[in-house]
């Protein structure tokens, strides 16, 4: 092969002739100076060849790294000619030069959407040299153009299914009303989940009865009835599509969304002892139960240090309420671990006798929610599914927020997630094809 022609392949454009390279060892800078081949120049109009050169329009394109030199740029000299049938002047299509990027092939950005499938817009501006914020819109491009493919592998297993809800953004609430209204409104994303799968099947904004419908909206009919189990937060409006979409389903509240209920409920408990804490000029209380403190209180004892296990004590001795919360905390763990429903009942009496005599507030609203999910508890205990999945899910998208400094765009966070933890890359969907000519979203 004609090595004119095997930088053509490597540069991922055609229908060119190579009019110099030049190489500076000095930065691994290339330049590579190309021409439009004048006999496969064609109307995009009626197809015919074009003929009378106008002008030669010079253009300065990023390009892919050649090996080791790896800031390539693309000098190209585009046709401008006249089209004899449409008796017009028209630009030569390019077919490998990016529609909306203009200045740089689609070699180059599919290269760089690919690196930002791993990692972010910074990164691979630094290891392209390139700016920023152009690739993150570039990626939004891509993403857009990627959804239109985005398909279920056929094999999947969706007999047990998940959803679950991330928290996107928190946004001050306008025109409030009186002084004590509430000041920020928690937004929400809404994932199915697919834990034999471990990926993320498809999302929607918000956490309503909508919200989750248009998560499962990737599911065909066949899938949405072979669905047995889909475990859920203790939430009326996802049960209630769940049963409406999935008629063979079961729904089981899930030991992950049992657990952050009664560490929420701890939490209320922390909140107001802290605030007691503060009124009483209580310091040791009130730097105990500090909000930056709070690890302290819900990691398991094993995984403390013996200065932080004293502490605790000393903590539990001056404060009744904590203790008794750290109690309840454990027990509702011990209830989870029984392994038959009749276990689990009577454990779970003994518990509610115990919050009732605790008169924490918090516990007890708690109760009145376990009471009313506790058919859907147990169908957990009997499945004994398990949550690893969905915890490591919502921590990597955790990191993936704080990675993107968080996200202003719900739409972008959403497609992210899927990018990230789902089948919205290149591993799932073909884009080789990308790399010669970009599909307009
Ligand atoms: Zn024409």
């Amino acid at each position: 092969m004609d090595f004119k022609n095997v930088i053509i392949q490597l540069l991922g454009i055609q229908d060119v002739i190579i009019e110099d390279v030049k190489l500076f060892k000095k930065d691994l800078r290339a330049e590579v100076v190309v021409r439009q081949k004048r006999s496969s120049c064609y109307c995009n109009k009626c197809g015919l060849q074009l003929s009378h050169v106008h002008e030669w329009i010079f253009k300065e394109l990023k390009a892919v790294p050649l090996g080791i030199y790896s800031k390539v740029t693309l000098k190209y000299y585009q046709l401008r000619a006249t089209c004899d049938d449409c008796q017009k002047v028209i630009l030569a299509p390019t077919p490998w030069l990016h529609p909306e990027f203009t200045s740089m092939t689609c070699g180059f950005a599919e290269h760089a959407g690919r690196l930002m499938e791993e990692i972010t817009c910074e990164a691979v501006g630094r290891i392209l040299g390139c700016n920023s914020k152009t690739l993150w819109n570039l990626d939004q491009y891509r993403m857009e153009s990627m959804m239109k493919y985005l398909t279920l592998p056929k094999e999947i297993d969706v007999s047990y299914l998940s959803a679950d809800e991330v928290h996107f953004k928190t946004d001050p609430v306008e025109n409030r009303k009186g002084l004590f209204a509430k000041r920020w409104t928690p937004r929400f994303i809404t994932n199915l989940v697919c834990p034999s799968e471990g990926k993320v099947l498809f999302n929607g904004p918000g956490r309503s009865a909508k919200s989750l419908e248009t998560a499962m909206s990737i599911l065909s009919p066949g899938q949405l009835l072979a669905v047995e189990r889909f475990a859920v937060d203790m939430h009326d409006p996802f049960i209630l599509t769940i049963k409406n979409k999935c008629p063979n389903a079961q729904v089981c509240i899930d030991r992950f969304h049992l657990a952050q209920a009664v560490n929420r409920a701890f939490d209320k408990v922390r909140k107001f002892e802290f605030k007691m804490a503060k009124e009483n000029k209580d310091n040791f209380c009130r730097d105990m139960l500090e909000p930056h403190r709070r690890f302290i209180l819900v990691t398991r004892e094993k995984d403390l240090s013996k200065a932080e296990l004293k502490l605790l004590d000393k903590l539990r001795n001056v404060n009744k309420s904590i203790h008794t919360g750290m109690l309840l905390v454990e027990y509702f763990h011990s209830m989870l671990n029984k392994k038959t429903i009749k276990a689990f009942r009577k454990a779970l009496m003994t518990w509610y006798l115990v919050v009732r005599e605790s008169k924490l507030k918090a516990f007890l609203e708690l109760t009145k929610t376990i009471r009313k999910y506790r058919k859907n508890i147990e169908a957990y205990i009997t499945s004994r599914l398990t949550t690893g999945v969905a915890e490591g899910l919502n921590n990597k998208i955790k990191v993936l927020k704080r990675m993107g400094y968080g996200y202003a765009n719900e739409t972008s966070f959403m497609r992210k997630i899927l990018q990230r933890c789902g089948y919205l890359n290149h591993l799932s969907i073909n884009t080789d094809e990308f790399y010669f000519s970009m599909p307009n979203p």
